[in-house]
């Protein structure tokens, strides 16, 4: 007999996360419930924990916008729109579009204004309130877009469907890497390390990778994941590095991946060849940083900026983790159950001595 409730984190306010049980969903004919197998996490859980994103629907919300689950419910006629069958294991999209606007329709539907939920951002008091992936199960709305996943890859790996997107969109759609191409990757985040493998499959010849001083384990697996070459940025000069490395030619696609940071910016439009293309994926967290722009114009630049990651992306990320062609579990670092869940940001965020993370998920079922 299934229970009622539904074990979920619900963040209660800038840096409050405790344990409620929420009701249970009831299903119908065009909807589903997903059992959480594991949800990732990334910088962008960090931000809106401590409150330095706010929470835009407001308090209380179930976070976790990276779930991974297996089918338990599912009317008729969502199966037969999703092809998906109960058992079957699924990634799900951020957003819930509507599915009919404009931007919908020609395909942008990440930046829908008329959204009918946002995983992880969406409060519990828009019924039926389990739109997070920090719960035992998420709410399936009939809009959810979803990804079947194989289901014999570790929950850990299979999870990743969401920052190795985040690298195929940046890297191959956006960055238009072509065979053989340079791509310099500034900063060795899970995403940096994601990107440099998903250049690597797009076919890119030489893959550079820069990090600090203090992201030496980082910069290791980034050689695992397709880097060639890293460089320390805190030790090194970025540009000359990249000038010695590729014998002047530069680099063809640059993406700027850093937290906050200013100098990278001005390193890509330096590093970057005559023609080549920059993907904006760093957010500055709102401050304006001076950008050299007779360099953009000079150099005949084209400047991306990475907003999103769509199902084309998602799609091609989930066939390279079915491939097994890099060594994914290197990456994951650390699993936390569902009552960790702070800790498991803390240890994200670098903040526990002695733990070095590079990906973190948080497993609802233990
Ligand atoms: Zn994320
Ligand atoms: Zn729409």
């Amino acid at each position: 007999m299934a229970s009622n409730t539904v074990r979920a984190a619900v963040q209660t306010g800038p840096g409050a996360i405790e344990l409620r049980d929420l009701p249970r969903p009831r299903t119908g004919d065009d909807d589903g419930l997903l059992r959480i197998e594991a949800n990732g996490l990334c910088g962008s859980d960090l931000e809106t924990f401590h409150g330095r994103v706010p929470m835009r629907g407001g308090y209380p919300v179930v976070p976790g916008h990276e779930p991974l689950g297996i089918i338990e419910e599912i009317g008729d006629a969502a199966a037969e729109r999703w092809g998906v069958q109960p058992g079957d294991r699924v990634a799900l999209e951020v957003l819930v579009p509507c599915r009919a606007c404009l931007l919908c329709l020609s395909g942008r539907y990440m930046s829908c204004k008329h959204r009918k939920a946002t995983h992880g951002y969406t409060p519990v008091d828009r019924a039926p309130g389990l739109w997070g992936g920090l719960a035992g199960y998420v709410y399936l709305h009939p809009n959810a877009v979803l990804h079947k996943v194989r289901g014999d890859l570790p929950p850990e790996i299979a999870v990743m469907y969401n920052p190795l997107g985040a690298g195929v969109r940046w890297t191959s759609h956006l960055g238009q890497v072509g065979l053989g191409d340079t791509v310099l990757i500034l900063g060795a985040g899970q995403r940096g390390i994601l990107s440099a493998a998903a250049a690597k499959a797009a076919g890119a010849g030489t893959v550079i990778m820069t990090g600090l001083a203090s992201d030496a384990h980082k910069l290791a697996l980034a050689r695992e994941f397709g880097a060639d070459h890293t460089i320390v940025v805190d030790e090194e000069d970025t540009v000359a590095r990249v000038t010695e490395i590729t014998d002047g030619e530069l680099a063809d696609v640059v993406l700027e991946m850093t937290p906050l940071a200013a100098q990278p910016l001005d390193d890509a439009l330096r590093a970057v060849r005559h023609g080549g293309r920059i993907v904006v994926a760093g957010l500055k967290g709102g401050t304006k940083i001076p950008l050299d722009s007779d360099l953009v114009v000079n150099k005949a630049l084209t400047l991306v900026g990475a907003y999103g990651v769509d199902s084309r992306g998602y799609a091609e990320a989930i066939r390279i983790l079915e491939s097994g062609r890099f060594p994914f579990a290197r990456l994951h670092t650390h699993t936390f159950e569902l009552a960790d869940t702070v800790k498991a940001l803390n240890v994200l965020a670098g903040e526990v001595p002695g733990e070095q993370a590079v990906h973190v998920a948080v497993r609802p079922a233990g």
